[in-house]
């Protein structure tokens, strides 16, 4: 199926302003809507079609890239853009544009029975350094989440009774027919609000300040995504909490630079300490290692410190930590050191003679990435 315009599928000219665009989906939204329309497979999809459309044109740069390169432009990366959107990432992500006119999302079957309200996912980022990656770490994180007002109280819904379904009979040619659809007074839960404090939403629900503790595994990757389950937001009226999104943003090492699960540093060393050899001590992520420079020491040699890398989150080993020895060569010299330079260019032994088991930078840097 060849996927619709996002400009056609709004309804809106290339040129709508920010404020349109969110008009159109608004309207969209709340004509499509789940609760609205329940089992309708089609309004489902619509629904799903406008988020998508929503979510690119409402983004400038995701907007600009569509104008630029049409629905191929849009990948797989930041986002929805390429793989359609689900119910909850649409709730979580626009839930307010729909102004409280609907409740805190859906969740549970859609077929029949009672449905248990599930709440909304949550997200949040969270920023990590390589130590942290690493080692995995805990962090505490000061959220801002939907839960539960006190003093919510519940009564059975007067429209279907608790069964959450209303049937209804109609008269057909082959005799009398029952359906049922979930019902729309409680949402298809069985349950209404009784009381609420006059400071939450229509499903009792208030925002609220939680201090959540998430426990980061090794080796993660910013833009990844991790969900915790049920730390989101609150569901209405006794229901199961979303989840929470932590999206991985990865703070940029100064020195080590980060390829999937190996490590790379840059060592720098004096002409003189790459022709006499040298220790020296670098700084891998947890601690110091020291390494010994052999004499004779080639610029662009690779040095592996074996597991001394990133883990691999799903525990397939460690990576390494590659040093790249850099010689440095002097871009200032004294009359003094120029003369001493000059002595020795003439020497047979300072002519570059690679033999073959002085594998090339790029011979090196094959067998690395192979
Ligand atoms: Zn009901």
């Amino acid at each position: 199926m060849s996927k619709r315009d996002y400009y056609e599928v709004l309804g809106v000219s290339k040129n709508a302003s920010e404020a349109e665009i969110k008009k159109a989906y608004r309207q969209l939204a709340i004509k499509y809507h789940p609760d609205k329309n329940p089992d309708d497979k089609t309004a489902e999809d619509k629904f799903k079609e406008a988020a998508e459309a929503y979510e690119v044109l409402s983004n400038p740069e995701k907007k600009q890239r569509y104008d630029q390169f049409g629905h191929s432009g849009m990948g797989n990366s930041g986002g929805f853009g390429g793989g359609g959107m689900n119910m909850e990432d649409i709730f979580s992500q626009f839930g307010d544009i729909f102004g409280g006119a609907f409740g805190g999302g859906f969740g549970g079957s859609r077929g029949g029975g009672r449905r248990v309200r599930k709440g909304t996912n949550l997200r949040i980022k969270v920023k990590l350094t390589l130590e942290d990656i690493i080692n995995g770490v805990q962090k505490n994180i000061k959220v801002n989440k939907l839960v539960n007002a006190e003093g919510v109280t519940l009564k059975t819904c007067t429209s279907c009774k608790g069964s959450g379904q209303v049937t209804r009979i109609a008269n057909t040619i082959l005799g009398q027919m029952q359906t049922s659809s979930p019902c729309s007074a409680c949402g298809g839960d069985g349950k209404m609000i009784d009381k609420k404090p006059a400071n939450s939403d229509n499903d009792g629900l208030i925002r609220k300040e939680e201090l959540i503790t998430i426990d980061v595994p090794a080796g993660v990757e910013d833009g990844m995504q991790l969900s915790v389950t049920g730390k989101g937001n609150a569901g209405p009226k006794d229901g199961i909490p979303g989840d929470l999104i932590v999206l991985i943003e990865e703070v940029e090492h100064d020195k080590i630079k980060r390829d999937g699960t190996n490590l790379l540093y840059e060592h720098y060393l004096s002409f003189c300490d790459a022709a006499l050899g040298t220790s020296a001590e670098i700084p891998v992520v947890n601690g110091k290692v020291k390494i010994t420079i052999d004499p004779g020491t080639q610029s662009g040699k690779i040095l592996r410190l074996k597991g001394k890398g990133v883990p691999n989150i799903h525990g397939y080993g460690t990576g390494d930590f590659l040093i790249y020895l850099n010689v440095w060569t002097p871009q200032k010299m004294s009359k003094e050191e120029k003369e001493l330079i000059e002595k020795l260019k003439s020497s047979e032994n300072f002519k570059p003679n690679p033999t073959n088991k002085d594998k090339s930078f790029l011979d090196r840097m094959k067998d690395y990435f192979n």
